[in-house]
């Protein structure tokens, strides 16, 4: 699956917030948007860009910066939107969810891993299992009630043994049962708008869509 692979920290200047897309380094003071080291301007030549943005570029920025924040492609977060317009209830919410959901992002949110892309890779190396099946696919959507938990040939390494300390400071999600000793996590229920931290207007989202 094609992803975005050049420089993270431009992104975050482009939307002017924090996406923590680094892991660790996006809490220490080498943030280039901490406001210590580099001013938060866009990047490119004209990045102070317009003054007052139109509607459209306003949902277009907020559309980035979800796409961004969770890692995915403007194809596959299409396909979310419209998974999520047939789904009941209110479609941004929805569409949230469903990317709360992506298996890369439930390991991200056990504190297994410091930043969403590096859950991703670890999916992708095949070191977590759903119900005890090894799953490699980072947009797996996990279930009410499945179980994820690192795969038990990879338990001992070093990696996950200093995942499994940073797992055990973190403060657990409402709709995750984390159990940071046994490196597993039960899908209590999917979260709602209110539990999902991501800072962004879904509605705008909707309303570029919905064009
Ligand atoms: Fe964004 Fe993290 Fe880079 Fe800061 S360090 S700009 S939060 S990716």
């Amino acid at each position: 699956m094609a992803r975005y692979t050049g420089p993270v920290c431009r992104l975050c200047r482009r939307e002017g917030v924090k996406l923590f897309l680094k892991g660790e380094r996006c809490f220490t003071t080498h943030c280039p948007l901490d406001g210590r080291k580099v001013r938060a301007n866009p990047p490119g030549e004209r990045g102070k860009g317009r003054l007052k943005p139109t509607e459209y570029a306003l949902q277009l920025r907020e559309k980035q910066k979800a796409r961004r924040i969770y890692g995915v492609l403007e194809r596959q977060f299409r396909r979310y939107f419209e998974m999520a317009s047939r789904a009941r209830g209110v479609t941004g919410e929805a569409l949230l969810q469903l990317l709360e959901r992506r298996l890369d992002n439930v390991v991200y949110r056990t504190g297994l891993a410091a930043s969403r892309s590096e859950a991703r890779q670890m999916v992708r190396h095949g070191h977590f299992t759903v119900n005890g099946r090894r799953v490699n696919i980072p947009s797996y959507l996990v279930r009410e009630g499945d179980v994820v938990a690192v795969h038990p040939r990879s338990r001992d390494r070093v990696r996950f043994q200093e995942m499994q300390e940073r797992a055990r400071s973190r403060t657990p999600v409402a709709w995750l049962e984390v159990d940071p000793d046994r490196m597993e996590a039960r899908v209590l229920r999917y979260p709602r708008r209110e539990e999902i931290d991501t800072p962004v207007q879904e509605h705008l989202i909707v309303e570029l869509y919905s064009k």
